[in-house]
């Protein structure tokens, strides 16, 4: 499940972050931070003012600030915004537009550059 591999961070999430995890490393943008119960690694993006903040998991703890999460960061647009019936504006494109929108999640993302 999605849910449980990429997340929007709010207050909730902020919450639970605290209580259930443990901060491993700082490195530039990200937090390195370990779960408590299953020892899985996650990745907190440091709060930018007009930024979305995601909580992402980790396959691997090397060379964890390389870790491509682009194609979850789509998915989850999608997962959040929902499909819609009509098709994808997009020259070419085959998939279908997001829920008001008229774009698909992968040109929504890429170029229009919306991320939730
Ligand atoms: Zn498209």
């Amino acid at each position: 499940m999605l849910k449980e591999k990429i997340l929007y961070v709010d207050e909730i999430v902020l919450k639970r972050i605290e209580s259930n995890f443990e901060l491993i490393e700082k490195s530039g943008w990200y937090k390195l931070y370990q779960n408590k119960v299953d020892k899985s690694f996650w990745r907190l993006d440091e709060p930018e003012k007009y930024d979305l903040q995601m909580f992402v998991k980790l396959e691997s703890v090397e060379n964890w600030t390389d870790y491509n999460d682009q194609d979850l960061r789509i998915e989850l647009l999608k997962e959040h915004r929902g499909l819609s019936s009509e098709k994808c504006k997009w020259k070419d494109c085959s998939k279908k537009a997001l829920n008001n929108l008229v774009f698909c999640e992968f040109h929504a993302y890429k170029e229009m550059g919306i991320r939730r």
